[in-house]
């Protein structure tokens, strides 16, 4: 069987033949977050021959994630390779045809144009609402299809937003506001199960191939929740924009303009605090500079290390993850005022 004939199964498909898997295998896809949703979704569409894959991610694998973050292997977790760079190689292993892009970076509004500029629709594989209203502002204002998902414990919503006419409801007609910081459950606290993430990840793939091959017009104009713990499962019409929407009728990108520098954050489901970068450092410096405070490895674009002399509450060493961009990650507390002052003391500003 040659390459050419990969796609075979696909190709039946009645709506998608070999003018959509031709589309397919041109096309350009951002997903933003590879986690378990992020895996699943680069999974699949790396299989469906999608030409060019960027994957953004700003973390890097832990033992926990091994649970649901299907393209990771024990030995990702043992050397915490970056998320991105991780899957990405994975990918390649998968399907050697087509060029995969990883960013290890916070998405955010300073960034979002240079990362997302070249691409076809983006996928949602985000654990937190900030960075989704990052996104709808900027699949809004550059009219490029944004396929939103999130998934808690057993349960999750999907719903694609189409910004082209006919335009669909964006995430701000349904959602003016983000929910304020700790409102809401997190998997952090709540718990996540793998089958709900395939459940969700499926939908969106599978309107991303639509969209791909040329069958908007097969998308369904709803919001999808389901509860796959109790076996239920809704499909919300979602009718037209809401008039009254800040975003896609006011055009008033909020969330892409006054972003400004993000700031320091917990992260969800972790005992780790995220210190946002102000630019590219020089990681072999910072070695050096390290080297008498802890055990640190370097594996551009990732400092990583133990710092001997900050414990966390349960007596083990403070992890410190420095990455290229100057962003670091701070584990062993999830306390943003004593990371920011560790980051302070070692890191500098
Ligand atoms: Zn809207």
């Amino acid at each position: 069987m040659t390459i050419a004939d990969r796609y075979h199964r696909q190709r039946l498909v009645e709506d998608i033949g070999d003018v959509g898997q031709e589309a397919i295998c041109h096309s350009h896809i951002a997903i933003v977050g590879v986690g378990a949703l992020g895996c699943m979704s680069a999974d699949m569409l790396a299989r469906a021959g999608v030409g060019t894959i960027t994957l953004i991610d700003r973390d890097i694998v832990e033992y926990t994630n091994l649970q649901r973050q299907v393209l990771f292997t024990e030995e990702d977790a043992r050397t915490n390779q970056p998320k991105a760079i991780a899957a990405g190689c994975r990918l390649k292993a998968i399907n050697s045809s087509i060029d995969v892009r990883s960013h290890v970076e916070d998405l955010t509004a300073l960034n979002v144009g240079r990362l997302l500029k070249e691409v076809d629709l983006i996928i949602d594989g985000l654990d937190n609402f900030r960075t989704r209203y990052v996104l709808n502002d900027y699949a809004v204002k550059n009219c490029k299809p944004y396929l939103f998902a999130g998934v808690i414990a057993g349960t999750g919503n999907v719903m694609t937003i189409i910004p082209n006419e006919p335009a669909t409801p964006c995430l701000r007609c349904l959602f003016p506001e983000s929910p304020p910081v700790g409102s809401h459950e997190t998997c952090d606290t709540a718990g996540i199960i793998a089958p709900a993430v395939g459940i969700a990840a499926s939908c969106q793939c599978c309107d991303a191939l639509k969209l791909l091959s040329g069958n908007r017009d097969k998308i369904s104009n709803t919001l999808l929740f389901f509860d796959l713990w109790n076996s239920q499962s809704q499909r919300h019409e979602i009718g037209e924009p809401n008039k009254t929407c800040p975003c896609c009728q006011k055009l008033d990108f909020s969330f892409l303009e006054s972003a400004g520098s993000p700031e320091a954050a917990a992260l969800c489901g972790q005992n780790a605090v995220q210190i946002p970068g102000t630019g590219n450092i020089n990681l072999s410096r910072l070695a050096k500079r390290l080297e008498s405070h802890g055990t640190f490895t370097l594996a551009t674009p990732l400092l990583r290390g133990s710092l001997h002399e900050e414990l966390s509450g349960d007596g083990e060493p403070i992890i410190l993850l420095c990455f290229e961009d100057g962003r670091a990650i701070i584990h062993g507390t999830d306390d943003v005022g004593r990371a920011k002052a560790i980051h302070a003391r070692f890191i500098g500003t």
